[in-house]
């Protein structure tokens, strides 16, 4: 099946994933949209000659403008354009590969149209997710995950006819480069190890939450939303190969697992073609030259964010949304340099003591919660 894409944020490395996928596979893009990348936005747009691009920063756009003068291609700019993008008429299918709760409003529009949503982006859901997944299923809009564990466990669920059967979602995390340091170790670490990963080349607000385990923290609140599970019947088992993307357990005790080499393109891919698999440029995994298989418990204690997100998901209401702004907010201030490792879970923390909870938000409540929690940040540093 050939897909009409409209990719949000695609000078990113889902972004530019989704490309590669599209170019192999042969699916049409109709629309991109970046930040401000536009000598990148310029050569993706040459290449694969959509209809729309639209650029969020406005300088940025009008460059772009003046770049794309002898081409048809349209340009828009701000956050209309990336609304505008996501509705397009021409797409069939909505990459969602921007960062952060700023992909919140754009899925929604996309949802609203009845798109098929190829969900790379995790903090919508993990924000607003019981909104997101009841306007989804009102609008009849699929939404296929896009994230490597979340793929693992969709595939896993295929033939599944009666969710009663699931037992528990395991969650595979590679423990990222600083598993098994002590509290003491994690308070020297600098930004340059922070950014290496062990397994997986992403980008660096992703990189910087693999290392402090946020970001397992908010796939296992994604999970939550994406299969309408309790909290208790999921799992979360280190395992530091990242070959088992993830696992379903079922009634009768059955574990089944997706495995692949640690290459993006395969979830990606899965998220357009589904139900329908067919070949792509993902790295095939050989089972005989790959290490022993190991698994083991997380430590919460010492990797506090994941400890943190844990508790968010058992409070729920608006409390996933300020852990989410928190966290956003702290990266952004050691990515700067203007804090430490361990100040990222200490100042998530304390957004989360300040900033009440509300129960069964609106969307206005989540973009509240949102907010105050990056300004509960921002102030502790001042
Ligand atoms: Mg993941």
């Amino acid at each position: 099946m050939r897909r009409t894409l409209s990719i949000l944020g695609s000078s990113g490395s889902i972004g530019q994933q989704t490309l590669k996928v599209a170019e192999t596979c042969g699916h049409k893009v109709a629309a991109i949209t970046v930040n401000r990348n536009v000598e990148l936005a310029e050569a993706q747009a040459r290449k694969f000659s959509p209809q729309l691009v639209a650029v969020v920063d406005e300088k940025a756009a009008a460059d772009l403008r003046v770049r794309l003068a002898d081409t048809e291609v349209q340009v828009r700019s701000g956050p209309e354009g990336l609304l505008e993008a996501a509705a397009l008429p021409k797409a069939d299918t909505v990459v969602t590969a921007i960062v952060g709760v700023a992909g919140l409003k754009p899925t929604l529009a996309a949802i609203d149209c009845g798109k098929r949503i190829a969900l790379a982006n995790k903090e919508t859901l993990v924000c607003a997710g019981e909104l997101v997944m009841a306007r989804a299923k009102e609008k009849g809009a699929e939404i296929v995950p896009v994230d490597s564990e979340h793929s693992a466990i969709f595939q896993c669920l295929q033939g599944c006819r009666d969710r009663g059967e699931v037992r528990r979602l395991i969650i595979t995390a590679s423990g990222g480069p600083f598993y098994g340091k002590s509290c003491k170790e994690l308070s020297l670490v600098a930004k340059e190890q922070a950014l290496k990963h062990p397994n997986w080349t992403m980008g660096v607000k992703i990189t910087i939450d693999s290392a402090t385990l946020m970001n397992k923290g908010l796939e296992f609140i994604e999970a939550m939303r994406l299969y309408a599970m309790p909290p208790e019947r999921i799992q979360v088992v280190v395992h530091r190969e990242s070959i088992v993307h993830s696992l379903v357990e079922f009634e009768d005790g059955a574990i089944l697992a997706q495995l692949g080499s640690a290459d993006m393109c395969l979830p990606i891919q899965y998220a357009l073609t589904w139900p329908e698999r067919t070949p792509g440029p993902a790295k095939p995994l050989d089972l005989l030259s790959c290490p022993p298989l190991t698994f083991q418990r997380p430590d919460p204690e010492t990797f506090r964010c994941l400890g943190l997100a844990l508790e968010c998901a058992e409070k729920g209401g608006t409390s996933t949304a300020v852990l989410n702004g928190a966290n956003e907010a702290a990266v952004a201030l050691f990515l700067e340099d203007k804090i430490s490792f361990l100040d990222v879970p200490r100042l998530v923390e304390a957004a989360l003591d300040r900033v009440p909870v509300l129960v069964a938000p609106g969307l206005d409540d989540i973009l509240d919660a949102d907010r105050a929690a990056r300004e509960a940040v921002y102030q502790s540093v001042r």
